[in-house]
């Protein structure tokens, strides 16, 4: 009897705990735009409960705590969440604005591709903060030229990475043939996933069969000026489930492309703060003092038709159906941390990307990268509600991205005039 009696009293301390955590969210009567396929679920409901998405029916079929926040989504479109798959991190003190940046941009993954901040301190520093506004972060160990490790070296530090809860190795270089060797062999032993710029001085057919999982800024393709070469290097780039990483913005920016006037046209004029824009034309006018307008339009003219073939080999990439992944790699004058995300898809809707595939590789396609597609990507009952809500259609013209004006992370939101306010 009396252990009857604290199993029902048990109980109903747990109910009661229960539903006073209740955080029950309904996003009602929204079209849906699920990234499993171009079809789009109109007018329905979400209901999500403790992070995860629980139901997708219409609004009535739907049973509702009472304490439930209900988000009014007439009229608007619900995707999951962008993924920044090339993203650097500034130094300490300047982190959390970047943070702040990429989710008022919508984005509810970030892959760390360099840093000037140490991270593991970082990662402890958000485990311990409930209130830190963040995308969910993808970690990175960053090798370079300097490590000359052997394969046993290697597997040590593969035991580390693992215990760290590290995602990835990121090659910045690397010393030699056979420490690229000695990397992937323990790697692909240790189930570890590594990707990064092209290791220079290895041939491409090698880094595609290595396990090596995903190529940044089309390095290793641009090289390739033979058209016969260049579609055998496609497909087995396709055959190995080699990814890509355009980072098509950072050519743009870094080589001077939209300069000089055509930058007032990029989508971060409508979202970035006055302050950062006045910024930015201070760097800019003072860049184009320092080179002088001749100089600038000279290696414009120079690197366009290098821009063009990567416009074209991206193209032919998508063509052969290979795994994509948006990144915009943001760093330079008028690129904003997140907000640069918009740029890039317009980047690659002007290279011929269709849409749907851009709005993939900024959200399933990512979420395979990691193997963890199961988890998020899609709008799927028990998948993580990391969502964005817009006012336009991003799959009828990709500048509707800029359209979103909520992000929802873990079933958490954020509306994004609120947190631009916040920079
Ligand atoms: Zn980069």
């Amino acid at each position: 009897m009396k252990i009857r009696l604290t199993i029902l009293l048990c109980s109903l301390i747990f109910l009661k705990v229960n539903a006073q955590n209740s955080n029950d969210l309904i996003i009602k009567d929204i079209d849906i735009l699920t990234m499993k396929s171009s079809d789009i679920l109109n007018n329905k409901s979400i209901l999500i409960q403790n992070g995860k998405i629980v139901k997708i029916d219409d609004f009535k079929k739907l049973s509702i705590n009472k304490n439930a926040k209900i988000i009014q989504g007439k009229g608007k479109y619900i995707m999951p969440g962008l993924s920044e798959m090339h993203s650097h991190l500034p130094i300490e003190s300047k982190v959390d604005t970047l943070l702040i940046e990429n989710v008022a941009a919508g984005v509810t993954h970030l892959r760390i591709m360099n840093t000037k901040t140490p991270q593991l301190p970082l990662k402890e520093r958000l485990k311990n903060s409930q209130n830190t506004i963040s995308p969910k972060l993808h970690y990175s160990h960053i090798i370079r030229r300097d490590i000359k490790y052997t394969e046993i070296q290697f597997d040590s530090l593969m035991t580390e990475i693992k215990k760290n809860e590290i995602n990835f190795i990121k090659l910045f270089s690397v010393a030699s043939e056979e420490v690229f060797d000695n990397l992937m062999k323990s790697a692909n032993k240790n189930n570890v996933i590594v990707c990064g710029h092209y290791p220079g001085g290895i041939k491409m057919e090698k880094v595609l069969k290595s396990g090596f999982k995903s190529i940044e800024h089309l390095a290793g393709y641009e090289q390739i000026t033979d058209e016969v070469e260049l579609s055998k290097t496609i497909e087995l780039t396709k055959k190995s489930g080699v990814f890509n990483c355009p980072t098509l913005d950072w050519d743009i920016m870094a080589k001077d492309l939209q300069y000089p006037d055509e930058y007032k046209n990029r989508l971060v004029y409508s979202n970035a703060p006055k302050k950062y824009l006045d910024k930015w034309e201070i760097e800019y006018n003072k860049g184009m003092e320092k080179e002088g307008i001749d100089k600038v339009l000279l290696s414009k003219e120079k690197y366009l038709p290098t821009f063009a073939y990567k416009q074209k080999i991206l193209k032919k990439l998508s063509e052969n159906n290979c795994l994509l992944l948006l990144g915009s790699d943001a760093g330079n004058s008028f690129q904003m941390n997140g907000f640069n995300m918009y740029e890039e898809m317009y980047n690659w809707s002007k290279a011929g990307i269709d849409n749907l595939t851009i709005l993939k590789s900024a959200t399933i396609t990512p979420a395979i990268f990691f193997n963890e597609d199961k988890i998020w990507g899609t709008i799927e009952i028990g998948k993580s509600a990391d969502l964005i809500i817009l006012e336009k259609n991003p799959l009828e013209d990709i500048r509707n991205i800029r359209t979103v004006e909520m992000t929802i992370i873990d079933g958490k939101i954020y509306l994004k005039k609120e947190l631009l306010s916040k920079l």
